[in-house]
């Protein structure tokens, strides 16, 4: 059976792709920053739970060690967070801290893991990267402002991983950006449209056609490509 890692699995989308992929029989690894805190994971059977905290290089990098001469098939960033924002859609908060933490998490994290992943991702057949972006870290798709530090950090992934399409290419990892629709958790809050279960059941549909032929590609969880 094919190996996922994932990342930032103890809630909301990244939790719901572990218990989807577990239920299909898929060896689940699942990265969280507090293995004690993750409940809701831990009760997921034949899910193998491992600390990773995606802002820090240092347990990236033990992460990384402990899964050496491994295999991994699919590897999805999924860690994120929203970062500060004001209210008022044209104030830019002066949240530097904040803002470096978002950049930290969404944008350095997935290059940092799927980096320190490349060797397992090499020992696959069909290799797969993806990382959870958002369609507002489209330049071409931003009619809205604001988010500056979620928006930028997005960004910012999103052209990490077109420059590892490029470099991985050799290496047959087929490297690709998600966008899972405005779901429903913790950072979508309530009011969002589309639930967990129907936003990964529709991006392991993406996932399951990905090959190298798509890599460099956005995806939005319905199958659409969409614009960087
Ligand atoms: P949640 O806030 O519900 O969950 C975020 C997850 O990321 C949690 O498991 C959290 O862990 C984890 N996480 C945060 N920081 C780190 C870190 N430093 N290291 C490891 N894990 C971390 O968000 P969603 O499930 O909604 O979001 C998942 C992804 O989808 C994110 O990348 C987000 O940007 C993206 N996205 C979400 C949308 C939505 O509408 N929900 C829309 C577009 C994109 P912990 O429990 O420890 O805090």
């Amino acid at each position: 059976m094919p190996t996922l890692v994932v990342t930032g699995a103890s809630r909301g989308i990244g939790l719901e792709f572990a218990r989807q992929y577990a239920a299909d029989g898929w060896r689940v690894i699942a990265g969280v920053r507090h293995p004690d805190k993750a409940e809701a994971l831990r009760a997921v059977s034949g899910v193998e739970v491992h600390r990773l905290d995606v802002a820090d290089p240092a347990s990236i990098e033990a992460f990384a060690a402990g899964l050496e001469g491994e295999v991994v098939d699919l590897l999805i960033n999924n860690a994120g967070i929203m970062g500060p924002h004001p209210h008022q859609q044209n104030q830019v908060t002066l949240d530097v801290a904040g803002w470096e933490e978002t950049l930290r998490v969404n944008a350095l994290g997935p290059v940092l893991v799927t980096l320190a992943l490349t060797p397992n991702l090499t020992r696959a057949l069909k290799p797969v990267a993806a990382t959870v972006t958002s369609q507002m870290g489209s330049i071409a798709e931003n009619s809205g402002g604001g988010y500056y530090a979620y928006r930028m950090s997005k960004a910012a992934v999103n052209m990490g991983m077109k420059n590892l399409s490029l470099d991985l290419r050799d290496r047959n990892i087929a490297v690709v950006v998600l966008h899972p629709g405005w779901v429903q958790t913790d950072m979508g809050g309530e009011q969002a449209p589309v639930k967990p279960a129907e936003s990964v059941a529709g991006l392991r549909r993406v996932l399951a056609g990905v090959g190298i032929g798509h890599s460099g590609r956005f995806y939005s969880y319905r199958g659409e490509e969409l614009p960087w």
